[in-house]
């Protein structure tokens, strides 16, 4: 087959490195929009737009240190060096994820500086047509293809909800998308909207030299996290005034600065209609396991996930999706994916969550993992990468401040233990 993918950050290696491997042997072409490898672990101080006119793909911040250790961030077959820290600095992960790329000697089948302006299904052959621009040379060429596989990240495309009276707000505006370093906001009393795993993190940060912080959110489980002095939680906001913030408990404060850490859109403008894929509400449909195109499964999104062990997923689903590719296994009929996903949305609108989070996985993990191994017939992470995973998720909330301090090592397939 002849295959192409999209992006050369953490997912994008994970095909290259599968799909050219002796079992699949595929002829594949990466087309990467910046000049290197590693996508969001790519640490820029610029935000904006590049030289190129595009926009920063990278949401990197300078002190960013990972939120899940070490043992939990490398591929199955290839594992972060046992340095002593677990929460690691972002560049150990970069520096990793280009290690990874020369040890499976990738490089050679990525086009930096290439950017994919459209993906289309050519119905005639059933071909993908994929219409490149090369930033370099200023030129723009197509070329055709069995297979697609779109690794283009998802942490990239600021979420800014809509709020009353932001057009007059005279002070600094900022979504963390573009936040780098945390002078930004020295000596500023700053409100703070959302409180994801980007909202607590980036609290905490900048209350080392803000002024003040408003912490403004709707998420349950912060009460039990002490905060620094000069953090004061508070609700949603109603309503921005030229200097102020009223908020839904009508009490109102003065700021000189807003942070949205209010989360990223999906977005996938290079695919045609052609594509037959959707997205409602940072929901991606029909897709099959979150990754195959029912309506063309010759297409593959790598990566929708969140709340999930990244890069061992990435892997997991590459592996699942080449077992089709390569004949090694059957799709099964339309029909039939469309009613799992059906299944799937049903039990996920029953309990009332919103669509945003469809492809947020957390606790759903383990049994993900497993049916893509057992579909398949791949072999699955081992049960240590679950546990762990728990056990950080609950610390997360049980010791926000200190729980990047902790340290683990992996003793087998089953067992890890906490060193600190
Ligand atoms: C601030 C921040 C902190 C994070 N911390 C952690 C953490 O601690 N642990 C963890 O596991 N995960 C973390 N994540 C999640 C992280 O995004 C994933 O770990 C993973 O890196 C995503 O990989 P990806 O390959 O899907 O996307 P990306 O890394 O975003 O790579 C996508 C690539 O596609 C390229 N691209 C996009 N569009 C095009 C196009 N049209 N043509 C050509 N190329 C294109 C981009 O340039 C980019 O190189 C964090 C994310 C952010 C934003």
């Amino acid at each position: 087959m002849k295959i192409a993918v999209i992006g050369a950050g953490s997912a994008g290696l994970a095909v290259l490195r599968h799909s050219t491997s002796d079992i699949y042997k595929n002829e594949v072409i990466c087309y990467e929009r910046t000049d290197q490898v590693g996508g969001t672990w790519v640490y820029r101080e610029e935000s904006g737009v590049d030289q190129y006119g595009l926009p920063i793909h990278t949401s990197m911040y300078k002190n960013l240190r990972t939120n899940l250790p070490k043992e939990l961030m490398g591929f199955p077959d290839y594992p972060v060096p046992d340095v002593p820290e677990s929460f690691i600095h972002r560049t150990e992960i970069l520096d990793f994820l280009n290690s990874y790329c020369d040890h499976f000697k990738l490089r050679q089948y990525i086009q930096f500086l290439h950017n994919v302006e459209l993906v289309k299904l050519v119905d005639k052959n059933r071909k993908w047509l994929i219409r490149v621009k090369d930033l370099r040379k200023n030129i723009v060429t197509v070329e055709m293809f069995d297979a697609v596989m779109v690794c283009n990240g998802h942490f990239s495309n600021p979420n800014i909800p809509k709020i009353k009276g932001q057009d007059i707000f005279k002070g600094q505006q900022m979504h963390s998308h573009d936040y780098r370093v945390p002078e930004v906001f020295k000596d500023k009393t700053v409100v703070v909207f959302g409180a994801g795993p980007s909202g607590l993190d980036l609290v905490l940060e900048i209350a080392k030299t803000a002024k003040k912080i408003f912490f403004s959110h709707h998420v349950d489980g912060t009460s039990s996290i002490t905060f620094p002095d000069n953090v004061i939680q508070k609700p949603d906001v109603k309503e921005l005034t030229e200097n102020s913030v009223l908020f839904e408990d009508d009490s109102s404060e003065s700021v000189d600065a807003i942070f949205y850490c209010t989360g990223y859109n999906y977005s996938f403008s290079f695919l045609d209609e052609t594509c037959g894929v959707h997205v409602d509400s940072n929901m991606v449909t029909p897709l099959w396991k979150h990754v195959v195109s029912i309506e063309n499964p010759t297409l593959a999104l790598i990566g929708l996930l969140t709340h999930v062990c990244a890069f061992n997923v990435w892997d997991l689903q590459v592996r699942f999706v080449l077992q089709f590719w390569s004949g090694k296994k059957n799709f099964p009929s339309k029909e039939e994916m469309l009613k799992d996903e059906n299944e799937e949305i049903r039990n996920f609108t029953i309990k009332g969550t919103p669509k945003k989070h469809f492809h947020v996985l957390n606790d759903k993990q383990d049994s993900y993992q497993k049916d893509l191994a057992r579909i398949a017939n791949i072999e699955t992470l081992p049960p240590v990468i679950m546990s762990l995973f728990d056990e950080c998720y609950a610390r997360f909330f049980d010791n926000l401040i200190d729980y990047r301090n902790t340290k683990y090592k992996i003793i087998d397939d089953h067992h890890f233990v906490r060193l600190v």
